[in-house]
C-alpha cells in the first residue's frame, strides 16, 4: 500500500515539475536550445570524460570495488557543482541517470542503496544531502530500497587542501551505523557524488561490513585526484 502512495506522490511531483519546467528547453550547462529530452546538449555530453573501468579502494586488507561515471572534470564537474552549490536538481537528475545507465550496463546487483551522510550543521547549511538526492533517484528507478543507516558523528575539516594521509586520518571514526535495519548478508551499493582518495567511502563501507553486510560496491558521479 505504502509503495502505491509513493508512486502516486511521485507522479504528482513529476506533473508539478513538468509545469514548472515547461518551455524551458535549454541545456543547463551552456544554455543552447535542446532538441531532446535530456537536460544537457550533445556538445556538453561530449565534454564528459567517462570512466570505463571499475577500481578498488583498498585499506587494512579490505578491498571495495568502485565505479564512477566519469572523471571529475569538464561537464561532469559542472553538473556536480551545480547540484551541490546551486541547488540545481536537474543537474542531479542528469548525474543520477548516468549512474542508472552504469548499473544496468555493468549488471551490478545489490539489495539496498546507502549514501554518504552529512552532519547536522552541513545539512542545515545546504538544506539537502546531494548524495541522498542521487541515491533517491537511482532507488526509484531501479526499485531497490534506500536505507538511512549511516550517521556522520564528527564534524570533519574540509578535505580540500589535505594530502592523501591527512584525508584518511580526517575521516577515521567519522561514521556510525544506525542499528535500525538488518543488513546481515546483504549486498549494499553506496552512492556519493565524488570519490577522491576513497577514505570517506571506505569508512562508510567499513561500518556496514562490521555490521554484517556481505558485499559493498561504491558508485559515484565522478572520480577526482587529490
Ligand atoms: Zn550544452
Amino acid at each position: 500500500m505504502g509503495n502505491g502512495i509513493i508512486k502516486i506522490l511521485k507522479f504528482m511531483w513529476d506533473c508539478v515539475l513538468q509545469v514548472v519546467y515547461d518551455g524551458d528547453e535549454k541545456c543547463i550547462l551552456c544554455e543552447k536550445e535542446l532538441y531532446n529530452c535530456n537536460y544537457i546538449c550533445a556538445d556538453c555530453e561530449k565534454r564528459i570524460k567517462f570512466c570505463n573501468d571499475p577500481f578498488d579502494i583498498k585499506f587494512n586488507n579490505i578491498k571495495i570495488t568502485s565505479y564512477s561515471v566519469s572523471y571529475y572534470s569538464g561537464a561532469m564537474m559542472e553538473l556536480i557543482l551545480k547540484l551541490k552549490y546551486k541547488s540545481n536538481f536537474r543537474a542531479g537528475e542528469t548525474i543520477a541517470n548516468y549512474m542508472i545507465d552504469l548499473v544496468k550496463r555493468e549488471k551490478l546487483k545489490f539489495d539496498f542503496i546507502a549514501y554518504i551522510p552529512m552532519n547536522k550543521s552541513a545539512m542545515k547549511k545546504r538544506g539537502y544531502n546531494q548524495s541522498r538526492y542521487l541515491a533517491r533517484i537511482v532507488s526509484d528507478s531501479l526499485n531497490i530500497p534506500i536505507i538511512d543507516c549511516l550517521k556522520k558523528i564528527h564534524q570533519t575539516e574540509d578535505q580540500i587542501g589535505l594530502n592523501h594521509d591527512e584525508r584518511w586520518e580526517n575521516m577515521r571514526e567519522c561514521f556510525k551505523f544506525i542499528d535500525k535495519i538488518n543488513i546481515k548478508n546483504k549486498r549494499i551499493l553506496i552512492i556519493d557524488d565524488v570519490v577522491t582518495t576513497g577514505a570517506t567511502t571506505f569508512y562508510c563501507a567499513y561500518e556496514l561490513i562490521k555490521n554484517g553486510a556481505e558485499e559493498i560496491t561504491v558508485l559515484t558521479g565522478a572520480k577526482s585526484k587529490v
